[in-house]
């Protein structure tokens, strides 16, 4: 078993701030033996086998990946001191800690300075287990959900006759269908990858980008959407057992507890769609395979295609909003060509009466509301 050590005090989705040093031990680089010193905030398992940590070589600005083990080569344990186990929410039977790495053993994989898409490759996999986790944690929710209205009788008939209760499970059941064919879908798509023959025509590999798009746009996106739902599913799930869906005798408060953690790890909710928007940037192509096969699957249904339809426009709007779609060069321009209207707003305002009338014109119309506001902030007056 292999965990990870990413997550420090200072950063857990942004894992660039990491400062964990590793120091060669002989010639350093990929392959290399190195001593790591720093501190992890949050680590999987303790007991797993190894871990992969990022951390930060002398010689190199970006961060290296490395595979630190229980057991140095001499069979000694490996110096990490474990701190504390995480007194969680839920997942309480999967053990997370905090440790301290006291000249660690770890090897170097990967090229040195590259850590970050290093264990990005292995997070993928994992984000797409959150999805399979939850899709899970909703199907065993649903199927306590229906064994509870099969049997429980309330104003003269059992809940699964009652309409508003059919209508609750059929909700639920969709639902938790549409979660386990999109996790399917997504698992096909990460199987192709390993056996991926060479594309020998444009269809096949129009059809080998649409497969790319799904692991790499669609990954996050799915992520997204499923773990966040669970939390609302398994409420929902819960409400059908009425009071004793909240009494910890029974399995649903469990289910619960355990609900929120994959929408958390591994990439929260605004990090995914960051994600999402950032691997259609860099991958155009492979984000219009994707739509094209949307398209040709949405043709019988006249509310899919529809819905398909708005898709295009408002991933435009999101990445234009983002500053995304332009060249980094660019949108760093339009970066600073917005800081310096604002610093010039500033200057311009020269006390209470300019700073009124600019919150007069928020209550007029909404767009103005965000100039106003981007005015009051940087006068300085307020
Ligand atoms: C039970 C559990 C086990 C874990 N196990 C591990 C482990 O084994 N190894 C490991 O390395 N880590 C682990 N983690 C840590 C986890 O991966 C991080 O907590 C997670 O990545 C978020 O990082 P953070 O806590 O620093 O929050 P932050 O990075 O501070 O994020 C806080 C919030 O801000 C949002 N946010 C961040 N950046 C942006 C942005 N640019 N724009 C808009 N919103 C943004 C995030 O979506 C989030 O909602 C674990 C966490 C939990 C809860």
């Amino acid at each position: 078993m292999i965990g990870m050590g990413m997550t420090e005090k200072q950063g857990g989705s942004d894992v660039r701030s990491n400062q964990t040093q590793a120091r060669a031990i002989a010639a350093g680089g990929r392959g290399g033996a190195y001593e790591l010193v720093g501190h992890k905030w949050f680590f999987s398992a303790p007991q797993c086998d190894a871990h992969l940590v990022l951390a930060r070589t002398h010689d190199h600005v970006g961060l290296s990946c490395f595979f630190v083990p229980r057991f140095t080569p001499d069979g000694s344990k490996n110096a990490v001191q474990i701190q504390r186990l995480k007194d969680k929410l839920g997942n309480r039977s999967n053990a997370s800690s905090e440790v301290e790495f006291l000249d660690a053993f770890g090897i170097m994989i990967g090229d040195e300075g590259r850590g970050v898409p290093t264990i990005i490759e292995m997070a993928n996999y994992t984000r797409l287990d959150c999805v399979i986790g939850s899709a899970a944690l909703m199907r065993a929710a649903l199927v306590q959900a229906i064994h509870h209205a099969r049997r429980r009788s309330a104003f003269g008939r059992n809940l699964v006759d009652q309409p508003l209760m059919r209508n609750v499970l059929a909700d639920l059941a969709l639902e938790s269908e549409a979660a386990t064919v999109l996790f399917m879908r997504l698992a096909h798509a990460f199987e192709q990858s390993a056996d991926v023959a060479p594309a020998t025509s444009a269809a096949s590999s129009s059809a080998a980008l649409a497969e790319r798009a799904w692991r790499r746009i669609v990954t996050p996106a799915a992520k997204y959407w499923v773990c966040k739902r669970t939390l609302e599913f398994i409420g929902e799930a819960m409400e059908v057992w009425g009071g004793n869906g909240y009494v910890e005798t029974g399995p649903m408060a469990r289910f619960y507890r355990e609900a929120p953690v994959n929408s958390i790890w591994e990439g929260s909710g605004n990090v995914m769609c960051l994600d999402m928007l950032r691997a259609m940037e860099r991958e155009p192509e492979a984000a219009q395979a994707l739509f094209a096969q949307w398209q040709a699957d949405a043709a019988a249904h006249p509310a899919l295609r529809a819905a398909l339809g708005k898709l295009p426009r408002r991933a435009r709007t999101c990445r234009a909003s983002r500053g995304l779609g332009t060249t980094h060069r660019t949108a760093d321009r339009a970066d600073r060509a917005g800081h310096a209207a604002r610093e010039a707003r500033a200057r311009r305002c020269r006390g209470g009466v300019h700073c009124h009338a600019s919150r007069g014109r928020l209550r007029r119309k909404r767009p103005r509301l965000r100039h106003a506001a981007r005015h009051v902030r940087s006068c300085g007056h307020h």
